[in-house]
């Protein structure tokens, strides 16, 4: 089973900020902002490149926990920061599908 499983069946702890059936919200570990979660499906799929119609439909309940965690979580000006690394050489270390959400801190545009 994989980490990011793990946590969401609480063998391994972790700071949890947000869940409901479909998702899992926590904090990041090595956090590179003052707010810096990770929103994960609560299926495990193990990256972008294996979405299929079913599954896609897992980001819609993922941003909409961005949403309701911004405003739950008193978000400065609602101002943050979705990034998904798919595939190793974008930098992604568990294939686990996740969003990160970061806030909190000047960010540069892209
Ligand atoms: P990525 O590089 O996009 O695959 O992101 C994986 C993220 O998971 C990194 O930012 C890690 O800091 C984070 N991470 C790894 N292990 C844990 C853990 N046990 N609890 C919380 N975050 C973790
Ligand atoms: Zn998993």
């Amino acid at each position: 089973m994989c980490l990011f499983c793990k946590i969401i069946k609480k063998e391994i702890p972790a700071k949890i900020i947000y869940e409901n059936e479909k998702v899992l919200a926590f904090e990041d570990i090595e956090p590179v902002a003052p707010f810096h979660i990770l929103i994960i499906p609560k299926e495990h799929i193990n990256t972008i490149n294996d979405l299929d119609d079913k599954k896609a439909a897992v980001f819609a309940d993922m941003m909409m926990a961005a949403k309701n965690i911004a405003t739950a979580q008193k978000i400065k000006n609602k101002s943050y920061r979705l990034i998904i690394n798919a595939g190793e050489d974008a930098g992604q270390t568990v294939f686990h599908i996740h969003m990160h959400m970061i806030a909190h801190r000047k960010l540069c545009s892209l």
